[in-house]
């Protein structure tokens, strides 16, 4: 005992504080019973991965539901993988998605909140002061052992099913006091151990949130918890951070699963309480019959980027993330229509084990009604913000008459029962095309029933009595008062009992006009279009489509 506390003397004699210093410090939460403290600790990597983006959707999901507490904090105390600029590409792809932290680190080196640093980085010395603590109470130890070493290690340990540092591997575990002290002095480098009190036939237990009861084989590693340059690692880290922020709830991806056996046995050393586990399943991908995992190298769509750039609206990807995250969500919406998400009781019990299946049609449908329920200014807003940024020549035609745009944007809008033509704002450009003559693109293609003699003719008649005045229905009776003129009838079902008498009924005729008038068979409805387009456009590209017809023929 004495000489551990002479241990961490020496190697810690810089730390002046204690466990008890930090555990004051940063005092429990005062929060109302059930509250949850969860977090998302990204490394600044500089990717946000779609399914970074979900699993840290159900922590603040689950945070503020419970009336809780959300805050980020930067996980970088591996240098290697910190890239430049991370931070801002992590926070702006939260924030458009609505997730604004409570506290920590909300923008490059600058952080909120109480429980603070929230940079890794900035926290050595809490670490170390705990490092300290487990050095007194002799549960870690200074490791000597070099790369060679190590490597050597490992590649005697090929055919034992535990690998690492452990039982008669771990060579610096029983080493004396004076021994340390000469390797030290001698410049040697070292790490610090954690000295497991696991036993080979102990086991770990522990409640997922998600996964359920989980038994696991309990750690025997004498894991490294400090590097030689002082820093710690993930595993150490994370238990000192969670504990000492009050964490609740530890959201993140279940690839930690395989180490939480460490992680538990750590917080037991440390005499901390356990968060709860929520291991959330990787996002995966259905592929040649068969599941893998939402790869950063192999789909687009795994980068948070992509939703932004091709510009799904941001209540559309929640709407999803959701739709992934509980099965009952869908069932909820159709009842609760225009309720907001927040509203829905989400539950991460609900969640799916083995892992959500990405579907970009998926994506595209919860999108289209999304965005079919927004009326036509939150759509020319949010879809002119995108432009901007991401379709330049659409934002120029947008300029030329932003009242304009608003109104073909409104078209079978507004309605009980709006049109679901638009699942992101790039489908924008193509929707809207043939309402602008630089976009605008002809075709003749004739269905059902018509031929170009019956368009030339349908065309001619409907030129002169065109009138864009007309209300709604006066412009459409004026379209059956058409028919008869040209040997048609505005009785579909008079057609159909007796088609030999007639050219076309009036479904033809409309079509007739409104490849016209668009250059396409199906559209928005057709008097909105022909109002918006205007005398001019509409009768020159009435004379176009004759033009067409005659040569055809
Ligand atoms: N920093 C870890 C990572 O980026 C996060 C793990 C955690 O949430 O605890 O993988």
């Amino acid at each position: 005992m004495e000489n551990n506390k002479k241990l961490a003397q020496l190697l810690f004699g810089h730390i002046d504080k204690t466990p008890e210093y930090y555990e004051e410090f940063f005092p429990q939460r005062e929060l109302k019973e059930g509250a949850k403290v969860c977090r998302f600790s990204p490394s600044p990597t500089g990717f946000l991965h779609f399914g970074n983006l979900f699993t840290c959707f159900v922590s603040y999901s689950m945070a503020k539901s419970s009336g809780g507490v959300f805050y980020v904090r930067v996980e970088d105390t591996d240098q290697k993988r910190s890239v430049e600029g991370a931070i801002e590409v992590m926070l702006k792809g939260l924030s458009v998605y609505g997730i604004a932290p409570d506290e920590g680190v909300v923008g490059d080196r600058e952080e909120k909140g109480a429980y603070g640093p929230y940079y890794q980085s900035d926290r050595k010395e809490i670490y170390q002061t705990f490092a300290k603590f487990l050095v007194e109470q002799g549960l870690a130890y200074p490791c000597f052992m070099t790369p060679e070493e190590l490597e050597k290690c490992r590649a005697s340990q090929e055919n034992e099913s535990i690998k690492g540092i452990w039982g008669q591997y771990a060579k610096c575990r029983n080493m004396s006091y004076d021994e340390i002290c000469r390797r030290i002095e001698n410049g040697e480098q070292w790490t610090l151990r954690l000295k497991s009190p696991g036993t080979l036939d102990g086991k770990c237990y522990f409640d997922d949130m998600i996964k359920g009861k989980i038994e696991m084989p309990e750690n025997v590693q004498d894991v490294v918890i400090l590097k030689s340059d002082g820093i710690p690692t993930y595993h150490f880290a994370h238990v000192i951070d969670d504990h000492l922020m009050r964490t609740t709830h530890v959201v993140r991806g279940d690839e930690w699963i395989s180490s939480a056996p460490i992680h538990l046995q750590l917080f037991k050393v440390l005499g901390f309480r356990a968060p709860k586990y929520v291991h959330v399943a990787p996002i995966m991908k259905e592929e040649n019959g068969g599941k893998r995992k939402l790869s950063k190298r192999k789909d687009p769509e795994a980068a948070v980027t992509y939703y932004i750039e091709q510009g799904y609206p941001a209540d559309s990807v929640n709407e999803y993330m959701m739709t992934l995250a509980n099965s009952n969500f869908e069932d909820w919406r159709r009842v609760n229509q225009n309720e907001p998400l927040s509203k829905f009781p989400f539950n991460v019990k609900k969640m799916s084990v083995s892992g959500a299946l990405f579907d970009i049609v998926k994506l595209e449908d919860v999108s289209k009604n999304v965005i079919s329920k927004m009326n036509a200014k939150t759509v020319f807003e949010l879809s002119y913000e995108w432009a901007k940024e991401f379709n330049k020549p659409l934002a120029a035609l947008y300029e030329q008459d932003f009242e304009r745009i608003t109104a073909i944007l409104n078209i079978d809008r507004e309605n009980k029962k709006p049109r679901k033509d638009i699942a992101k704002f790039s489908d924008i450009p193509d929707y809207i095309s043939y309402m602008f003559d630089e976009t605008f693109s002809s075709c003749f293609e004739l269905t059902g029933n018509a031929t170009p003699a019956l368009a030339i003719e349908v065309l001619k008649t409907y030129k002169d009595i065109v009138n864009l005045s007309d209300d709604k229905d006066t412009w459409f009776s004026r379209i059956k008062e058409l028919c008869p003129e040209v040997g048609c009838t505005p009785n579909v079902k008079e057609f159909k009992a007796n088609p030999e008498a007639f050219k076309g009924h009036v479904g033809d005729v409309s079509t007739i006009i409104r490849v016209a008038l668009t250059g396409r068979v199906n559209t928005p409805d057709l008097f909105e279009i022909t109002r918006l387009l205007g005398e001019e456009r509409v009768k020159s590209r009435i004379d176009m489509a004759i033009k067409h017809y005659e040569e055809e023929e």
